[in-house]
């Protein structure tokens, strides 16, 4: 079974080549992100131009690397949401050209179960899982009985842990995406020089809130400066980041106590830090469960984790009609109760 992938949910036009929902082939992602960084984001109209101009040579540049053609295509998994709409739009229309021109079957893909799937491209686990995403617009424990079958146990009220690293980042005068440049600067200060808060880490929900800890950054640097004083980046970078991944790795030891399911992949964009990889990789081994990141390069936005995804669909023959539309806003438990139609 080879699918193609499609992602232009964001700022990244991908597509993949994916054989057996397991073996990349091919997976290409052309980023904005040089476009974007002058603005301190991404401009969704920008986004959805660029996509247009990149989507043809992108698909094509995937289809040679794997070496497979056209016509060697047994389905496209596109995302068809959440993200922006206009952004979204371009893959899903290119999806449908392709699939009716060559007869074969589209699958709509949720972004957010995309990033899940990643996990399955590094030989992850197989569900029953937990799965904490962490995302750039995502913080939420997902239950995962079965392939395509999700249920939430917690999740972020204001920010997303991604978002928090990228307003922190910006408030600290650093480019746009923000998540690395942090991750990179904590590896050389102090995570105990600013006792930042752990928003509800006795709580016994599994919801997560960033937005306080980001002002308490923000007031601790304007402080300072009010003061005449020097705020080490080192510092504010290792003490925020000891404190997001804290939140993360205590809520996903409770959601697992919880649950008794003892499997947990990590999926988004945050999934690459490397302070979050160590600590929950350390605190997995003590509590004896299991955890499972993606491989770096498959954290972020691409196309081989929307094909992966579209694999168990494809098996159970569960796939869109072309009459698919973007949504905004899809939810991942919406996306698993999306009614598909057999293939004529
Ligand atoms: P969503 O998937 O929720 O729609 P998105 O697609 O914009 O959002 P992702 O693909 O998950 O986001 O990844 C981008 C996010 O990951 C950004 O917020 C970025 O700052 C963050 N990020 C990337 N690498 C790291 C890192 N090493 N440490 C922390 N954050 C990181
Ligand atoms: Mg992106
Ligand atoms: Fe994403």
């Amino acid at each position: 079974v080879v699918i193609l992938g499609i992602e232009t949910s964001c700022d990244e036009t991908s597509a993949s080549v994916i054989r057996d929902g397991r073996e990349i082939l091919s997976n290409v992602v052309s980023s904005q992100i040089e476009i974007h960084k002058r603005f301190g984001g991404v401009v969704p109209e920008v986004a959805s131009r660029r996509h247009v101009e990149n989507v043809n040579g992108v698909v094509e540049e995937a289809l040679t690397q794997a070496g497979v053609t056209l016509d060697d295509l047994s389905a496209v998994g596109v995302t068809y949401g959440p993200g922006l709409v206009g952004a979204l739009l371009v893959g899903v229309a290119w999806a449908k050209g392709l699939c009716f021109a060559k007869g074969i079957p589209m699958i709509g893909v949720q972004h957010i179960a995309g990033h899940i799937y990643a996990n399955f491209l590094s030989g992850g686990m197989e569900p029953p899982l937990l799965a904490l995403v962490v995302s750039g617009g995502h913080t939420e424990i997902v239950h995962m009985p079965a392939h395509g079958e999700f249920e939430f146990l917690g999740r972020t009220r204001d920010d997303a842990a991604g978002e928090a690293y990228d307003k922190v980042a910006r408030a600290m005068g650093l480019p746009y995406p923000g998540g690395p440049v942090v991750d990179r600067l904590a590896q050389e200060g102090n995570p105990e020089a600013y006792p930042f808060p752990r928003a509800w880490i006795d709580d016994e929900s599994m919801d997560f809130s960033f937005s306080g800890l980001k002002s308490a950054v923000l007031n601790t640097m304007h402080n300072a400066e009010q003061r005449g004083e020097e705020w080490k980046q080192a510092d504010i970078a290792a003490s925020f980041q000891a404190a997001v991944v804290e939140v993360l790795v205590e809520k996903t030891v409770r959601a697992v106590r919880k649950t008794g399911v003892r499997n947990v992949v990590v999926a988004g964009g945050v999934a690459a830090n490397r302070g979050l990889r160590a600590a929950l990789q350390k605190r997995a081994e003590l509590e004896g469960f299991g955890v499972h990141f993606p491989s770096l390069d498959l954290c972020t936005d691409n196309a081989a984790m929307i094909a992966a995804a579209a694999f168990p669909m494809y098996e159970a023959g569960r796939f869109h009609d072309l009459d698919l539309n973007a949504v905004a806003s899809l939810s991942l438990t919406k996306w698993a109760d999306t009614p598909t139609i057999p293939f004529l």
